[in-house]
């Protein structure tokens, strides 16, 4: 058998064979959703401020490792707020990979910063830290305390570690380079609500951390994210920034600061409350579909399932296949017919380099990360389909 056939063979072994497209993810409303919600506007605080918001906040944090949580209207609005309250400037530069979602580079280009890229590691998917060190020797230096890119002459602010499809970085080799580079560590936990580094979870393995409730994540609000920090300054600052910086008073309309409206509405809070309840179940069930996968795909020549390294734990976010090197030219074929068959599958992302708005911007060699680009596929990784292994078993 070629290696199309074979996949779609093995793939439907695990979800079956289907007459319509089988999606890559889709959210799962299990539990308390409609009472939530339905209570929610029965009280007429759908808006701006309402205890679910508050309820949000607190539940976020705490799966997350973190004291403190903020919600906001989406992921991209919490980068754009962690980077911000970091010390993140107009002019800085800000340390990403090149293999991210548009949505890490255009929070730092909201700022006025400049998204700086750097290539990624086989073993996770994530920023690579010996390159990553390699690539700081050639081009920075560090002065009283300040990481400076001397080529460019702008200041290196921060470093956006990026969990991808909820493998964990290596952030123990990540902390290490930035020890003698400093620079504030603000994680892009978009994906990885529920996926630990050794015992800690993603969202607390840094200064701070946004994580994405868009529809298409493990838990969805609709629309939405949040900030998660163990630090009450930046937390508050974060809140307030968010939120207007109205000041309190009991009538007047006083703002000390350009505030941004990016609050998450309490409807929306109320489902991810709801959601948020269920985070242990998709997390198992995810489980379950991933184990299927790895069984089904035993012994298959051509591709194997990217499975995260010893020490970390992943939320399983999305499943992904690696094509073997020699296999990396029949990717976009794969892709045609894996699709006609209604396997949806898709691509890993366009390298940011490449997209044009950010080829000008300063980067790190890109080896990994291009080798990833050619030979990384998702496959349909919904909660429910794990449910169906759980029937079989
Ligand atoms: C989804 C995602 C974001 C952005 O979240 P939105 O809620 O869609 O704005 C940022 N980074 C990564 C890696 C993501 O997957």
């Amino acid at each position: 058998m070629n290696l199309t056939k074979e996949l779609i063979h093995r793939i439907q072994s695990v979800i079956g064979a289907h007459k319509a497209p089988v999606p890559l993810h889709v959210p799962e409303f299990q539990g308390r959703e409609r009472e939530l919600l339905l209570d929610c506007i029965n009280s007429g605080w759908v808006s701006s401020v309402g205890s679910y918001v508050d309820t949000f906040e607190e539940e976020v944090a705490r799966l997350s490792g973190c004291a403190h949580g903020v919600a906001v209207s989406n992921g991209t609005a919490a980068l754009q707020i962690a980077l911000l309250v970091s010390g993140v400037l107009a002019g800085d530069e800000v340390l990403m990979p090149a293999l991210t979602f548009v949505a890490t580079a255009n929070a730092t280009s909201h700022l006025g910063a400049v998204p700086h890229f750097v290539d990624s590691a086989h073993d996770t998917m994530g920023i690579c830290p010996a390159s990553l060190r390699a690539h700081l020797e050639k081009i920075a230096e560090v002065k009283s305390g300040v990481t400076w890119n001397s080529t460019t002459g702008r200041r290196i602010a921060a470093i956006v570690p990026v969990h991808v499809f909820g493998c964990p970085v290596n952030m123990n080799a990540l902390k290490s380079v930035i020890s003698d580079w400093p620079m504030a560590v603000v994680e892009d936990a978009a994906e990885s609500l529920g996926s630990y580094y050794h015992k800690n979870p993603c969202g607390s393995l840094g200064g701070i951390a946004a994580i994405s409730f868009n529809g298409n994540k493990i838990i969805t609000t609709g629309g939405g994210g949040a900030i998660v920090t163990n630090d009450l300054t930046l937390a508050k600052r974060a809140k307030h920034l968010t939120t207007t910086a109205k000041l309190k008073h009991k009538w007047a309309f006083i703002h000390d600061d350009v505030g941004y409206n990016y609050r998450m509405p309490n409807l929306n809070a109320a489902l991810g409350v709801a959601q948020l309840e269920q985070l242990g179940d998709r997390l198992k069930q995810k489980q379950l579909l991933f184990d299927a996968y790895a069984k089904a795909f035993n012994g298959l020549i051509g591709a194997k399932l990217f499975t995260a390294p010893e020490g970390s734990k992943t939320n399983n976010w999305l499943v992904t296949l690696m094509l073997e090197r020699d296999k990396a030219d029949q990717r976009d074929s794969l892709l045609e017919s894996l699709n006609m068959a209604n396997v949806t599958t898709r691509p890993i992302w366009t390298l940011m380099h490449k997209l044009p708005m950010y080829v000008g911007c300063p980067r790190a060699d890109l080896t990994t990360a291009i080798d990833l680009e050619a030979r990384v596929l998702n496959i349909p990784s919904s909660a429910k389909l794990g449910v169906l292994q759980e029937n079989v078993a």
